[in-house]
Formats: structure tokens, C-alpha cells, sequence
């Protein structure tokens, strides 16, 4: 049964007949799993998690000999290499370089979080301003093998896609907006990149639409030599906007929608098959060194990253006019369970000078390492340390030990560029460079100058 979420009404999967949907129906939604966290891990260790996994990608890059991946300078340079950085007593850093990739996993903490409360938002504002409104999810996809390059077929999915949404068959739905995710898979069968594409309407869509649609789209794929099969390749999922409206009150439906986001947008999915791994999942089970858990060879696995790594220009999130201006529209409402960050008190400033010094040795995203003698070889990176601590003063006091331990390869005098401080009038000293992946806010550009700038 191509049952996508629980807790929407899924009535109206592609009408096909059910001796056909046995037939090896590659479902992507039936068997996801979105989870929380990995349990086993504590608190403090998810919130270090995405920096291990990112310090094992740039290792992966090195080791690869890549060069100039943006991805191998996120968090250990400055933003802005002539304005300090502060470690904020809520756990934050400011004035750090981010590389902005979906694939990193620092970047796309922020990335998915923006994403899933954007399309939260404009689903409530459709919802309450459009009584009769349904959102369908399409799901569209093509044939893959092993021997597939992952670039190759994201351009050919993409371009199908492009085709699609701009075809007739869609235009004439009048719809109030679509808007696509793409998501990134890996199983036996080599890279499964597909899209989950959202439509909403007024009225739901008949399965004489559905069935237009799916026509379209196979003649479409035979135009680029691709045979696809219906049932693999296209699928719909209804969630009636009556059954989510009419939920007895703000929060449960605010959970429906959040779920909904969730099955768009999430970090953390897991499949219940263990041949396939979301790629955020391959990296984390590869970063801490869990090869037991995953059943393809090591270096398998670190050609799939890599590759995966190297996508370009691909946009992993993208709506129509209409749903930027829904955007525009819904953008003041306030979500429930949404928790902002608490003020930050304190801060410890680090100058330019002394932030490049603890960068070239190696101190700020590090793992500790200790050899025989249960002497430290490596140190734990300092923001790993500053993600774990809850009080900054802890952080002050490991900083002082780090620049006790590495005094010779440090320059003397760095503990004066270091300095911790109360913050008066409520207000930083250095106005943040946000970290901004919406378009339709100014966004700041990392171009090669600032790595070069760096
Ligand atoms: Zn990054």
C-alpha cells in the first residue's frame, strides 16, 4: 500500500489496478522513517554530530584530493577575517564562514529547519484563506543503476521535471501553487535522486488529472530515451485540506502540517531497508566509523559520498511564483512549538589573529586523538567543546588549557587576543553576518574572493 504518512488520509494513489502496484513497486515514501535524533545519542552529542560529520567530509576531500570545495572551508574560517568571532553563552558562534551546502551537515541543519517552517507557514496561510484547498505530493523519478552517474541523471531529472511543471497539463490546474524538494538516496541500485512535488489546488485533483499527468510525464521521459514505469516512477499522495482544517484544534493541525513539512524537508531519514541510506544518514553512520551498520564496502561508500559531494548547481528546493508570494504573504505567522534562541549574556571574543592561529593548528573542529601512553595527539576542536559546554565559563577555562597545551605552535601572546566579557545594553558589540538561505531576503554571496579573502 503506497501509504506515505499515518496520519494524512492517502486516498488516491495513482489508480492502478493492485496486480500491478504488487509488482515491485519501488516506494521511496512507505518505508522512510523520520527520526528525532539518533537515540542512542546523548543531548550534547547531537549537537556535535553535524560538525564530526563535517570534519569527516573535509578529511574525505583531502584524502580525495579535491580542491576549492567550499564545503572544506565551512566553520574553520571567519566570515569576515577583519572582525572578531564571539562564542555566545547560548552556544552559538558568530562570524564564521559557512559553506552553504544542502550536502554539509552544519549548513543544512539551518537550511532544512528555514525550509520546513517556510512551507509550514504557507500551508496554514493556504489552508485558512483557501477553505477547499488540497495538497497532493507527487513524487517523480527515473530509472537508475550502479553504473549511473548520480550528475548525469539529477540533469536529466531535473530537466524532465522542468518539462512537466511547465507542460499544459499542469498549467491548466490553475493551481494555488507547487513547490519541489529534491532528495538524494542510495540503495542497491545505485543513486536514487527524486523529487517530492507539492501541489496544492482548490478541489482535489481526479484521477482523470492524475492520470493526464502521468501520461505526460512518460512521454515526456521518451523524448530523453528513458522508459519509465509508471508506478516506479510517478506517484500521488492526497491530504484532503478538510481533514487537516477541520482538526479539532490549532495544535493537532499544526502537527499535520509539520509532518507534512517533515516528509518534505528532513535531515534525518532513515529507511527501514537496509540496502538504502538518505545521504545525510550514509555520511553519519561513515563519520563515526559505524562500516558494521552499513552493508556496501568502505570505499564504496567514500566514492558514493564524494560523488554525491560533487553535484553542482542543483537546487534542492524550489516553488513557483505563486508560492513566493505566498511566502511573502505567510511569513508572519507564528508557529507553534517554533523556540527562539535564548538572548545571549556572555560572550568570549576571539580576534582575527588568534581565531587563523587556532584554525592552522587544528583546534577548532578536531576530535581528540591519544596515543599509547593516553597522551592527547590531537585535542577536541574548540566550537565542538563550545556546542557541548552549557556554561561559557567551561569554554574560557578549555581555551586556556588548549593555549597552555600548544604554546609552541601558537604565537605568543594569543591569550590577550581571547578575552570574555558581559554584554551590556542587550546588544552585541559586532553586528552578525546572517547565515541567509531564503532568496528573497538579501543573501550574502560566498564567491571565491572570500575564500580567497580568508
Ligand atoms: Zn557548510
Amino acid at each position: 500500500m503506497l501509504k506515505t504518512c499515518p496520519t494524512f488520509k492517502s486516498n488516491n494513489s495513482l489508480a492502478l489496478n493492485h496486480s500491478r502496484q504488487q509488482a515491485d513497486v519501488h516506494s521511496i515514501c512507505d518505508s522512510v522513517k523520520t527520526t528525532q535524533t539518533h537515540l542512542e545519542q546523548t543531548e550534547s552529542e547531537s549537537a556535535v554530530s553535524p560538525y564530526v560529520n563535517l570534519r569527516y567530509v573535509q578529511q574525505l576531500l583531502v584524502k580525495h584530493h579535491i580542491q576549492k570545495h567550499k564545503t572544506s572551508y565551512c566553520c574553520n574560517r571567519q566570515f569576515s577575517t577583519s572582525s572578531p568571532t564571539l562564542l555566545l553563552n547560548n552556544q552559538k558562534t558568530t562570524n564564521i564562514f559557512h559553506c552553504k551546502h544542502s550536502s554539509c551537515s552544519v549548513c543544512s541543519k539551518k537550511i532544512y529547519q528555514d525550509k520546513n517552517n517556510q512551507l509550514r507557514k504557507v500551508f496554514h496561510y493556504v489552508a485558512k484563506n483557501n477553505p477547499k484547498a488540497c495538497f497532493h505530493m507527487l513524487t517523480l523519478t527515473i530509472p537508475h543503476n550502479q553504473f549511473h552517474k548520480l550528475d548525469d541523471r539529477m540533469r536529466m531529472l531535473a530537466a524532465m521535471k522542468r518539462a512537466l511543471m511547465n507542460h499544459k497539463v499542469i498549467k491548466d490546474l490553475d493551481l494555488l501553487f507547487f513547490h519541489s524538494t529534491l532528495e538524494i538516496v542510495y540503495s542497491k541500485n545505485g543513486f536514487h535522486p527524486h523529487y517530492h512535488i507539492m501541489l496544492s489546488k482548490i478541489k482535489e485533483l481526479t484521477q482523470q488529472q492524475i492520470q493526464a499527468i502521468a501520461n505526460q510525464y512518460q512521454k515526456i521521459a521518451k523524448k530523453f530515451n528513458i522508459i519509465v514505469n509508471i508506478i516506479k516512477s510517478f506517484k500521488v499522495t492526497s491530504y484532503n485540506n478538510s481533514t487537516i482544517v477541520k482538526a479539532a484544534n490549532y495544535l493537532s493541525k499544526s502537527q499535520d502540517f509539520s509532518n507534512l513539512a517533515n516528509e518534505l524537508v528532513s535531515d534525518n531519514k532513515k529507511y527501514s531497508s537496509n540496502e538504502t541510506y538518505s545521504m545525510p544518514q550514509l555520511i553519519s553512520l561513515a563519520a563515526t566509523n559505524q562500516f558494521d551498520k552499513i552493508v556496501y564496502s568502505k570505499s564504496r561508500v567514500e566514492k558514493i559520498i564524494i560523488e554525491y559531494l560533487q553535484l553542482k548547481n542543483i537546487n534542492y528546493f524550489r516553488g513557483c511564483k505563486k508560492y513566493d508570494a505566498l511566502v511573502k504573504l505567510s511569513a508572519n505567522i507564528q508557529l507553534a512549538n517554533s523556540k527562539n534562541d535564548p538572548k545571549p549574556t556572555k560572550y568570549i571574543q576571539i580576534n582575527p589573529k588568534a581565531f587563523l592561529a587556532l584554525s592552522q593548528n587544528n583546534l577548532l573542529l578536531a576530535s581528540e586523538q591519544v596515543d599509547q601512553n593516553n597522551n592527547v595527539v590531537q585535542f577536541e576542536g574548540l566550537l565542538k567543546e563550545h556546542r557541548r559546554n552549557k556554561d561559557l565559563n567551561d569554554t574560557y577555562a578549555y581555551i586556556l588549557y588548549l593555549i597552555e597545551a600548544n604554546q609552541k605552535s601558537l604565537y605568543p601572546g594569543i591569550e590577550n587576543d581571547i578575552s570574555f566579557h558581559n554584554i551590556a545594553n542587550d546588544h552585541l558589540p559586532f553586528q552578525d553576518l546572517p547565515f541567509s538561505y531564503s532568496q528573497s531576503s538579501p543573501s550574502v554571496s560566498f564567491q571565491s574572493s572570500q575564500l580567497a579573502a580568508a
